[in-house]
């Protein structure tokens, strides 16, 4: 997945619960299939292993299972395409995701049927995953292969890989972050006000570019 572009402004987006949503309906799915009892509410911690109160192995064994067959119970985020539609006029646009090569297929599959022509390609990190350990990478080296000036991530725990870089964080406002943000992220929207995330975030591009 890869076409030309020559835009000079280069956005980085990331894809789980920020293109596409993966907690809610991960709980949803997890509720019925395994018994647990967990709303979108009760996701206020990024690591999943404390939300669910299982082992790493396990939490890493179930997303895969839910992304891989259950996908399409992953609905778009409010705002993301249409903000993507109207960034992509200026802006070279580029997803980069923590998932496994593994998953590539689906992913590429989803971003094809419901974001067709949006994204320049696709980065896979390998950051969560039981596999592929040797072949992690960093999401800001990727920022700066591609020259990327801004990552759009709800992960704002990886603020001390961007110290040094100059690329700006902004952080979606999720359950799961509501701790307070490490210097130098930039909070965007309410996650109680669906798709003002998306619209705090393109008042900050608008302002920078
Ligand atoms: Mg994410």
């Amino acid at each position: 997945m890869q076409t030309q572009e020559t835009n000079p402004i280069v956005i980085a987006v990331d894809f789980d619960d920020v293109v596409f949503h993966l907690n809610e309906p991960f709980a949803q799915w997890h509720n019925v299939r395994h018994g647990t009892n967990i709303t979108y509410n009760d996701i206020t911690n990024f690591d999943l292993t404390l939300v669910y109160n299982i082992e790493l192995s396990t939490i890493i064994e179930r997303l895969d299972v839910f992304r891989t067959q259950h996908w399409q119970n992953m609905t778009i985020v409010p705002g993301a395409l249409e903000t993507l539609v109207y960034l992509k006029k200026f802006a070279s646009l580029h997803n980069i995701t923590a998932r496994c090569e593994s998953l590539r297929p689906v992913t590429e599959e989803m971003l094809r049927t419901h974001m067709p022509n949006i994204f320049t390609k696709l980065h896979l990190t390998n950051g969560v995953t039981s596999l592929n350990h040797n072949k992690k990478l960093s999401k800001v080296d990727i920022c700066n292969e591609i020259g990327a000036f801004v990552l759009i991530d709800d992960n704002p725990y990886q603020i001390n890989d961007f110290t040094n870089s100059n690329v700006t964080l902004l952080v979606p406002d999720r359950p799961w972050n509501q701790a307070q943000l490490p210097e130098g992220v930039i909070r965007c929207g309410s996650w109680k006000n669906p798709g003002t995330d998306w619209q705090d975030i393109l008042k900050w591009i608008n302002r920078n570019t």
